[in-house]
């Protein structure tokens, strides 16, 4: 942090503490962010930890629009406050609701899995929502042969090598564009480059790196497999935030990002100034109309039933 970030993440730390806040922020936030935020992690991870701690009233959650809906809808009791109020994430742009109910009306059989990377609106017409690291337990724990599931269409390919049922993904090429970046070529150099490196990708990647990687998970699952790991050496395929927190967090390991421009602008529009500013003036905050929130709260609660947590 330079001199000014300092000045600022102490003005931050104080107003914190006066206002019994919690800055939790994800896994793709600014090194300077992680640094001072209460949590790091994904954004279910963000979710419960908010809901564990009781005795915060003000959530302020340095992420994208869709995790700090779900921060809504899993902590209806508690302020919620998104730094960078234009912080919006273009896949789960893709899927508006209106395309669940198109699909539902075509595949009336199938049951609907949402990834929760998905606006509350759309998770509110699903049966279960899921996460990358409880996509494929999540399908195979339905009775339905048939899974829509959206809105990334290289996670439905992933939980289609791992499934019997058919996925039927919606929209049919829905993608994270920041994991569409890596290539089959990135990873071949940097094995080339890093012969004793483990590859690790994270399933929104596209199909020909998915199969090339050594292992796919989650960030956290990312994150733990490089703790757990006797490797010394890994390639990382996911936005470059996880690397930073990898390197904080667990030194005397190297981390080497399968592509360094591998950057999500909307995660990186929260700032420590913005925190600063949603923290002094409890706003921008984030609310969800009841009905919407009930019925997207019941279908990440359906998840939590299927996956013990
Ligand atoms: S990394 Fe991809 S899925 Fe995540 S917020 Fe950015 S654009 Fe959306």
């Amino acid at each position: 942090m330079n001199k000014q970030q300092k000045e600022l993440a102490e003005k931050i730390l104080k107003l914190k503490n006066e206002k019994r806040a919690l800055l939790l922020a994800h896994n793709y936030q600014r090194p300077e962010i992680q640094e001072i935020a209460d949590y790091v992690a994904d954004s279910i991870g963000l979710c419960r930890r908010a809901q564990q701690e009781k005795n915060a009233e003000l959530l302020v959650f340095s992420t994208v629009n869709f995790m700090a809906e779900s921060a809504v809808m899993l902590n209806p009791d508690k302020k919620v406050v998104i730094p960078a109020k234009n912080a919006f994430c273009p896949m789960a742009a893709m899927l508006p609701a209106e395309k669940v109910k198109l699909a539902k009306k075509k595949y009336p059989d199938a049951a609907v899995v949402l990834y929760v990377n998905t606006l509350a609106e759309a998770k509110a017409m699903c049966d279960v929502c899921c996460t990358s690291s409880n996509a494929v337990q999540v399908v195979n724990s339905l009775d339905e042969e048939r899974v829509i599931f959206g809105p990334d269409s290289n996670l439905a390919w992933y939980v289609q090598q791992h499934t019997d049922k058919e996925i039927i993904p919606i929209p049919q090429r829905g993608f994270c564009y920041v994991h569409k970046l890596f290539s089959e070529g990135d990873i071949l150099l940097a094995r080339e480059q890093h012969p004793d490196a483990e590859v690790l990708a994270h399933p929104e990647c596209k199909p020909e790196v998915q199969c090339i990687a050594d292992f796919i998970g989650s960030t956290s699952q990312m994150y733990h497999h490089t703790i757990e790991s006797p490797k010394k050496e890994f390639v990382i395929a996911t936005e470059t935030g996880l690397i930073d927190r990898m390197k904080r967090e667990q030194p005397g390991k190297e981390y080497i990002p399968a592509y360094s421009e591998a950057i999500c602008s909307a995660m990186k529009l929260n700032t420590l100034e913005k925190i600063y500013l949603a923290l002094k003036n409890e706003e921008p905050t984030v609310t969800l109309p009841k009905p919407i929130m009930k019925k997207a709260r019941k279908a990440v609660e359906r998840m939590t039933e299927i996956t013990g947590r």
